[in-house]
């Protein structure tokens, strides 16, 4: 991911702050203190994620350097110190990304949120919905001027159809008037599937009618916008939507990961998968002898090869819930047939007990042990029963599977 900046501030001070809090959230920056060493660095680079320049540098006093970078295709923030209502509408114009007023250091902790949200921007997808074609074009263009990919649909029910085949979309913003289907039932059935935090909806609408704002928030919407709207205006509310997913996202997967490996923990397999008696697959698996591993390699070295299997049991098993259970056991779930299944875990096992993993100039040599139980029973009896067949492959020697 490209997260080259460039800073064109002629405060030396302000400047090296710009570049180390820029640089503190992982941006690459590249800096320049006058409008001609700014000309320098654009004909070597054209590739800027976006660019934070002063509007008065010493010999270009009157903004022309934001002129020379959107002449070079390159996303602007402008950072000035003043504010009338003339020069930021001149800004807005030229389609400058965000002005920020220069009364002090603390302007910068407006920059950072925003320098973070072009970011992670490429990692949203939006959908727009709407049956004017003008309207459906200028909110993509908005959004992709800010790296958000867009997909368009022209009423709710192809907006169904779209979001069912293209599970990448984060969010949707959409109209209320629509053929077909109107955008405030649409809502409600986008509620059936998926809740706030997964898919995030912006209403969007031009009607007179006054309860329109809460009809949407009934059905489900997230924030609703009128139409016409103020592009400032707009991208507040998706800033505010996406930084709200984003929030919730992390605070998921801080409950629900395990910080080691990253696989799921043992709270998503019990909260997520139902407990009901189904039948399905479990396998439970353990390492081998690991207390060893810890006393030969140390805790580090022990941790690396729960890294490493973890990395191998995301591979293995994409399509099924890979979880560590505890210490150095694991619990995956899979829909998949049983012999896929045990074919998969029978590869685990011999790739694990082939692959030794290197550390500090040494190589790791590991085994599992595996037990697996297809049974038409309630999770925990699913569990406990491969549990047993686990114990069953350790007491027979290890390094094997038993599955019945
Ligand atoms: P067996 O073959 O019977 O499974 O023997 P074992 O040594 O693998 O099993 P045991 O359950 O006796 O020991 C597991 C060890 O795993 C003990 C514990 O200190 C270690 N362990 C648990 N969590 C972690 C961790 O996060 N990192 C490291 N490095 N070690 C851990
Ligand atoms: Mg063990
Ligand atoms: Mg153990």
């Amino acid at each position: 991911m490209n997260h080259k900046v460039l800073v064109v501030e002629d405060s030396r001070a302000f400047r090296n702050y710009l570049v180390q809090q820029l640089t503190s959230i992982g941006c690459h920056v590249l800096s320049a203190d006058t409008y001609q060493n700014a000309q320098a660095i654009l004909k070597e680079n054209d590739d800027f994620l976006f660019a934070v320049l002063d509007y008065c540098l010493p010999d270009a006093e009157n903004g022309e350097v934001i002129d020379l970078v959107l002449d070079h295709k390159q996303k602007v923030i402008v950072l000035t110190a003043t504010f009338s209502t003339k020069t930021r509408e001149r800004f807005i114009a030229k389609g400058v990304v965000d002005y920020i007023l220069k009364d002090s250091m603390s302007s910068i902790s407006y920059l950072l949120p925003l320098a973070k949200r072009l970011m992670n921007n490429a990692n949203h997808h939006a959908l727009v919905v709407d049956d004017s074609s003008t309207v459906r074009q200028h909110v993509c263009q908005l959004l992709e001027h800010q790296y958000i990919r867009t997909t368009q649909a022209k009423n709710g029910l192809e907006a169904l159809q779209k979001l069912s085949n293209t599970p990448d979309i984060t969010f949707v913003i959409t109209d209320h008037d629509m053929p077909e289907k109107d955008g405030v039932s649409m809502t409600r059935e986008i509620r059936q599937l998926y809740d706030k935090n997964s898919l995030a909806v912006l209403g969007l609408s031009g009607s007179t009618d006054k309860t329109i704002t809460a009809k949407f928030l009934k059905a489900g919407a997230n924030d609703f916008l009128h139409k016409p709207f103020n592009n400032e205006e707009f991208y507040c509310r998706v800033h505010q939507v996406l930084d709200m997913k984003e929030a919730t996202d992390k605070l998921f997967k801080l409950a629900n990961q395990d910080m080691l490996t990253g696989l799921w923990n043992r709270r998503y397999l019990f909260e997520h998968i139902s407990r009901n008696a189904q039948k399905r697959n479990i396998a439970m698996l353990d390492i081998d002898h690991f207390k060893k591993v810890n006393d030969t390699y140390g805790h580090e070295g022990g941790d690396k090869v729960l890294t490493q299997v973890g990395k191998v049991l995301k591979v293995l098993f994409k399509a099924d819930i890979a979880v560590r259970f505890g210490g150095e056991e694991f619990c995956i779930f899979s829909n998949a047939t049983f012999d896929d299944f045990v074919t998969r875990l029978e590869q685990f096992r011999q790739h694990i007990e082939q692959t030794p993993i290197p550390y500090n100039d040494q190589l790791i040599r590991l085994s599992v042990s595996i037990g697996v139980s297809c049974i038409d029973a309630e999770l925990e009896e699913q569990i406990r029963l491969a549990d047993d067949r686990l114990y069953q492959a350790k007491e027979s020697g290890r390094n094997r599977l038993i599955s019945e």
